[in-house]
């Protein structure tokens, strides 16, 4: 996969829900913790699965990326446009934190550095493994707080006059911003003309603001000079290298307001679980896949000849007749209600797709022809999926790699092959004993024995202890490390750490 483009960079992300207080004498406020640090990527063109128990956070993690939920902690970077095309708002407002943001950090990652060194000293394994445990703890916490001013300035913030750094880049990012509305207008006009709706009037404005983009360009040269000039000054600073590896020009979704966010929703889509309450029973067919259309101004009149022509090419691509377009979800089997649900989500013509449980509600024949279509649109569109399940037999099928979660954490992750020819994590070795086979002679059926624990109060150390055949006395206590055990494999178990005296 190293090859390959990232299209999402989760960064331990966090969902936590607050619980409302039983009493006025309830001093602690609780949170379940759906989430709790989540690390991920997801390349182009990939399908990844996504597996667990009912409710391990899932479909949370889904919706968290989608934005769905305002993320509690942590960063989510979209790559499908870049930080220079869409000029957000929280860009110029860190800009604008360097001169005083940039010493705190120095000063806190001081600090920091020292309690890893004493952390390194202590003797007792277990000690040490929890020392070390906070040390991760603060670096994350560090990260989320300044991790966006490092990806914007970068190899800039060693320059010795922060703030001329500081006002080089809000001028460039005033600039970005004017650019971006007329992105933004040609973006729309491509969709507009994807979708056959470009006329006359609207082709003759395109050709203007090609034109004001051509001269915004020539304006953005000279800004662009002046960073330069910065970064050849900053070059000779020690530690100019390490600073430089931060930069990055990922969105983080999870910074957007909502008007960006809502822009970026026709890239990214997502197909839900019950193809029976997804649906709104009230509109037709043609109403469910045109309402992104209408919302996103692709299309202005929903009567016009060429809205009927692509809402009825959306549904030919998804195996519904055109003349299903003026009937009611009522009128559909299971099986149909989801390709309509696949319809709605492909009509803008997303980059990113979740599927949550998007076949578990329907018949195993049924599931088998959902799981082609979406396979068949993936090449067709170059779409890549998050496909979220709990039955792995259906996951292995589909995805390229799996993450299996448990209790709101990733325990282990690696290439579809690797996970059901070589499980590493407990839980995970336990999800495929599970799966029903036809065997004439299979081996000792292995239960995975009591309930997953409570989201609110989870068990200290690995969470996975209190069920776990293996656990032994430190599982207790130090929650594992998340590793890399062969390329692309990594697992969160004391059992699998490459650290000599772990286990
Ligand atoms: S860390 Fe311990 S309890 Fe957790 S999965 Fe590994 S062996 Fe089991």
């Amino acid at each position: 996969m190293e090859n390959k483009k990232v299209l999402i960079r989760i960064q331990n992300l966090k969902q936590y829900f607050p619980i409302k207080k039983r009493s006025i004498f309830q001093r602690e406020r609780l949170f379940v913790k759906a989430n709790d640090g989540i690390t991920l990527d997801i390349f182009e063109g990939e399908t990844f699965g996504l597996v667990g128990e009912s409710g391990c956070g899932k479909s949370t993690l889904g919706r968290t990326i989608l934005q769905l939920y305002n993320q509690t902690d942590g960063s989510t970077l979209f790559y499908g446009r870049s930080i220079s095309e869409l000029a957000p708002r929280y860009v110029g407002e860190v800009i604008k934190s360097i001169p005083d943001g940039f010493p705190k950090y120095l000063n806190e990652k001081k600090i920091h550095e020292a309690t890893k060194v004493a952390a390194v000293k202590i003797v007792d394994s277990v000690e040490k493994a929890a020392a070390e445990e906070k040390v991760i703890n603060r670096e994350k916490s560090l990260n989320n707080m300044y991790l966006n001013m490092l990806r914007i300035a970068g190899g800039l913030l060693v320059h010795p006059d922060l703030k001329l750094v500081s006002n080089q880049l809000q001028e460039l990012h005033q600039h970005l911003e004017k650019t971006a509305v007329i992105n933004r207008k040609l973006r729309m006009a491509k969709k507009k003309l994807e979708a056959g709706e470009l006329d006359e009037k609207l082709s003759a404005k395109v050709v203007v603001w090609k034109d004001e983009l051509a001269k915004l360009m020539e304006f953005e040269k000279p800004i662009r000079v002046k960073l330069a000039e910065l970064h050849a000054q900053a070059k000779n600073q020690p530690h100019y290298a390490e600073f430089v590896a931060f930069e990055d020009n990922g969105i983080d979704l999870s910074r957007l307001t909502r008007e960006e966010m809502r822009e970026l929703r026709s890239d990214m889509q997502v197909i839900f679980q019950d193809p029976y309450s997804s649906l709104n029973p009230r509109l037709t067919v043609g109403q469910i896949i045109g309402e992104g259309l209408l919302a996103h101004d692709v299309f202005k009149d929903s009567n016009s000849e060429k809205y009927t022509e692509y809402i009825t090419k959306v549904m030919d691509q998804c195996g519904l007749a055109p003349y299903f377009i003026h009937r009611y979800p009522h009128q559909f089997s299971g099986g149909q209600r989801q390709r309509i649900g696949i319809a709605r989500a492909l009509a803008l013509n997303p980059k990113f797709i979740v599927c949550d449980e998007a076949v578990s509600a329907l018949d195993v024949s049924i599931q088998s022809q959902i799981i082609n279509l979406l396979s068949d649109l993936k090449k067709e569109n170059n779409l890549t999926y998050l496909f979220i399940t709990h039955d792995l037999s259906v996951v292995k099928y589909i995805s390229d790699r799996i993450g299996v979660m448990y209790l709101g954490n990733m325990v282990e992750l690696a290439t579809s092959d690797q996970i059901f020819e070589n499980p590493l994590h407990p839980y995970t070795e336990a999800l495929l004993e599970a799966i029903p086979r036809t065997d004439v002679v299979r081996q000792e059926l292995t239960i995975l024995e009591g309930d997953i624990p409570s989201p609110i109060k989870p068990p200290k150390g690995c969470k996975f202890h209190t069920r776990c055949r293996y656990a032994f006395d430190k599982c207790k206590v130090v929650t594992p490390k998340w590793e890399e055990i062969e390329p692309g494999h990594f697992v969160a178990c004391h059992l699998r750490s490459k650290d000599a005296d772990q286990a």
